[in-house]
């Protein structure tokens, strides 16, 4: 899986995943906390789609997303919570 940037600035698209050659855009405008959390929305995409449920829905995505995020959250320091140091966002 390839994670890159995302030039397009349409507001309302803050995260991409094409199953097709495996990448992930994320927008690059995002704050650091926006970024960590829609890169863990689209891993959830692709976790999914993976695991052969390739007709999810947005909302299964969007709930199991958020339930991933918090729990890296809570769970660890969010301070610490960083996009991979190969990213380089
Ligand atoms: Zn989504």
């Amino acid at each position: 899986m390839k994670i890159v940037k995302v030039v397009d600035n349409d507001e309302y698209i803050w995260g991409l995943t094409v199953y097709s050659t495996n990448t992930i855009y994320l927008k690059e405008s995002l704050n650091h906390d926006r970024k960590i959390e829609t890169l863990v929305h689209e891993m959830t995409h692709a976790i999914l789609f993976e695991s052969g449920y390739k007709d999810h829905t947005e909302d299964m995505a969007r709930t199991i997303g958020k339930l991933l995020y918090l729990i890296l959250k809570e769970n660890g320091n969010p301070n610490t919570l960083e996009l991979p140091n190969w990213l380089n966002i």
